[in-house]
């Protein structure tokens, strides 16, 4: 059994290669719900959906988000309400939100809800959300306070500055049935290259996360998000900077060096190889920038093999 431990779109890209190698019987995979957040009477759950869109081939690979020849005409129909709309859901898309808002109504949990909507679109995986409970990501900038984390990124396109991130309720969250019995029971798992703070940060945060990842006896390798001292895409270096952590591969293999057996960084950062080694954490260095099947297949195969 191979546990995964994944954001949205850095995750789902790495997973695809994954999912070639082994089978998705053998497969779990823990997703953020930090990002999650309530719009239009709806819950939405944007990386549970990136990655179950993504594994059952039928995400907008372009956006990396979204279904694939979705039409936006709920959305056109709310901004001629006057609704003031800043985030992006398709028609399709709004049906996996009817769905979960009215099973959470009637009692469901998210995991339940998470099944049902991979089973039906013909995943054999396990997808698990961190956590039932509702935690939310904020993030602190200029003026505002606190915002949430998808109003800093989408509505304002992620271009300001972080001064501090806080996951709200996630002190008395408790992981989703099955989280910590996978990560105790698989012979690895894989941190995903996604966002270091918003993503693995906010599974980290859920109590007994990080502790069950210290003492469980399977590998546990990650996959760098951070090459040559930049994300490939997204705010990872703003929130890194943020809470004083260097951008770079080292900075992140720091954040996960008390549980971390392996960490693969890019050829590119050959140069850390030493300092985070110093930290206890065996390197590989290789390609990790995921641009084809193929490039996605190989990083797999790397975590797979350290
Ligand atoms: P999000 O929730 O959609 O932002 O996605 P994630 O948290 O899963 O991933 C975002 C992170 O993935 C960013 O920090 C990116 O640098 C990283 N990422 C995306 N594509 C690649 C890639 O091809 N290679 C590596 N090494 N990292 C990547």
């Amino acid at each position: 059994m191979i546990t995964v431990l994944a954001g949205g779109v850095g995750a789902a890209r790495f997973l695809t290669g994954l999912a070639q190698l082994i089978k998705q019987e053998n497969l779990t995979v823990i997703v953020n719900t930090g990002d999650d957040i309530d719009l239009f009477g709806l819950h939405i759950s944007p990386d549970i959906d990136i990655v179950t869109y993504t594994l059952a081939g039928i995400v907008n690979d372009e956006k990396g988000w979204g279904i694939k020849g979705d039409t936006f005409n709920c959305l056109n129909m709310l901004k001629s309400f006057g609704e003031v709309v800043w985030f992006n859901l398709g028609d399709q898309d709004f049906a996996t939100s009817i769905l979960r808002t009215f099973m959470l109504k009637n009692g469901a949990a998210l995991s339940q809800v998470s099944a049902k909507v991979s089973c039906d679109l013909g995943l054999k995986l396990k997808i698990l959300p961190m956590t039932d409970d509702k935690v939310a990501t904020y993030v602190q900038i200029p003026d505002e306070g606190f915002v949430h984390f998808e109003e800093y990124l989408v509505k304002r396109a992620a271009k300001d500055p972080v001064f501090n991130v806080k996951f709200v309720g996630a002190e008395g969250a408790r992981p989703a049935v099955g989280v910590i019995d996978a990560i105790l029971t698989s012979e690895r798992v894989i941190i995903c290259p996604s966002n270091p703070i918003v993503s693995i940060g906010a599974i980290l945060s859920i109590p007994g996360v990080r502790d069950a990842l210290r003492s469980t006896g399977a590998k546990k390798v990650a996959v760098s998000p951070i090459v040559a001292g930049a994300p490939i895409k997204g705010p990872a270096d703003k929130l890194l900077n943020g809470l004083g952590v260097e951008v770079s591969a080292f900075g992140v293999a720091k954040l996960y060096a008390d549980f971390l057996d392996g960490f693969i960084i890019d050829s590119m950062d050959v140069a850390e190889r030493g300092r985070i080694e110093a930290l206890g954490v065996k390197v590989v260095v290789g390609n990790t920038l995921m641009k084809d099947l193929a490039s996605k297949v190989a990083l797999a195969k790397m975590t797979l093999d350290l």
